[in-house]
């Protein structure tokens, strides 16, 4: 067994902090407008950063899961979100996507010049999307989309939006370019992740080409189970890089804060909360990195990523909310980060996946299903 990263992956990880640190400045902004980090993007793409998992035949890096690990989670540290999307629509289209669709697309996406959208949620069908409702029905030289999506990030910001729908042959997934007419995209105000604009957009009449069909039709659930769970690595990489983040920042300021005689950090309340806090998240981290670890020797792992991303997500709150402690009534101050953090986390548990449903699929595991007979 081997739990250290190689050197290349440190240095990354270094780099990446590094370039945070350069954008936290511009955090309040993209937050306070709700809009997509375009010039963190193209920095990111310039770097090959946009395409971890991209080979590099696409101009991607071509690496894998972990390298996705190191940059979601050190961005996510200093407060910045926004590549997850466009990495899994990536690992969309390496999983089922044309060689032609595969030119067409992961080089801009890989060098950041173009971002994605995966648009699966829609107002009456949120973790149960196989009762989809958006439709798809065979035309001449293609197919026309009909329905409405809600919660979208970047939807009306990406290049691509890749769409699941409802056609004759069952879930089928749709490249929807920018521009395409007959959508109308209506922006949402969420509380926290604020620099991953969401949408709620509707579909009418929308024309598609018979080549943007992603995979054969009615084949989109296996292309979601290819991907799916690279996307919640992703997701749980954001949620510990939150916990870290909080952390140290509030751990730097207890240690400076007196209080009467004391440090903040003297009190034996606080150290064994930080004493908790930093062993949970050590945990969460274990089981994101088996995860990113199986899923780049393609060892099936649905279990594992549902453990490490339900875990990231109670490990962040838990972080996020108890930092509090430590830092008194400048938690409650919008000018340090911590309120931010607390958001974010809040938002991070609920989107791609809440905890009760990757529960369920943990239960399911070591239980069966539910109401199968005893054995
Ligand atoms: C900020 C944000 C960004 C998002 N981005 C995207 C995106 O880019 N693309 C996209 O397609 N979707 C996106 N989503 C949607 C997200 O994936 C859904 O919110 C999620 O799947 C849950 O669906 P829902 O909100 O409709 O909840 P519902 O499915 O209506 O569930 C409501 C509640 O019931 C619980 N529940 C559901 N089933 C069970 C069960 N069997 N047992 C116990 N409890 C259960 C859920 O955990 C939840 O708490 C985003 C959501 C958010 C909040």
């Amino acid at each position: 067994m081997n739990f250290e990263i190689t050197a290349e992956q440190r240095e990354l990880r270094r780099e990446v902090a590094e370039l945070a640190r350069r954008f936290q400045p511009r955090i309040d902004e993209w937050e306070a407008k709700s809009i997509a980090p375009r010039e963190l993007f193209e920095e990111l793409g310039r770097r090959r950063w946009m395409g971890p998992i991209v080979p590099p035949q696409y101009d991607g890096m071509g690496k894998g899961a972990m390298e996705y690990c190191i940059i979601s989670e050190e961005l996510a540290r200093f407060g910045l979100f926004g590549p997850q999307p466009t990495i899994q629509a990536e690992k969309h289209l390496l999983a089922s996507g044309s060689e032609e669709q595969k030119q067409s697309y992961l080089p801009m996406l890989a060098r950041g010049e173009g971002i994605a959208a995966i648009a699966i949620s829609e107002p009456m069908v949120g973790s149960s999307f196989e009762l989809m409702e958006t439709t798809a029905l065979k035309r001449e030289g293609g197919y026309v989309l009909n329905g409405r999506k809600s919660h979208i990030n970047f939807a009306a910001d990406a290049a691509i939006i890749l769409l699941y729908a409802k056609s004759e042959r069952g879930l089928s997934i749709f490249i929807v370019e920018r521009g395409t007419p007959g959508i109308r995209f209506e922006k949402g105000d969420p509380i926290g992740q604020r620099m991953q604009p969401i949408y709620d957009f509707t579909l009418e009449d929308v024309r598609i080409p018979q080549n943007q069909l992603l995979g054969e039709e009615g084949d989109g659930m296996s292309t979601f189970f290819a991907s799916f769970n690279l996307s919640r690595i992703g997701n749980a990489s954001c949620l510990i890089g939150l916990a870290r983040g909080a952390l140290e920042e509030a751990i730097d300021y207890a240690k400076q804060r007196r209080v009467g005689g004391n440090l903040v950090t003297d009190f034996q309340g606080i150290r064994w909360m930080v004493a908790e806090l930093v062993t949970r998240i050590e945990a969460a981290t274990l089981l994101r990195d088996k995860a990113a670890w199986l899923e780049d020797r393609g060892v099936e792992h649905a279990l594992e990523t549902a453990m490490a991303r339900y875990y990231a997500a109670e490990v962040a709150e838990e972080a996020c909310s108890q930092v509090f402690s430590l830092v008194g009534g400048w938690g409650c101050r919008r000018e340090r980060p911590f309120e931010r953090f607390w958001r974010d986390a809040k938002v991070g548990k609920l989107a791609g996946g809440s905890s009760e449903v990757l529960k369920n699929l943990i239960a399911r595991r070591v239980l069966g299903k539910e109401g199968a007979p005893l054995s």
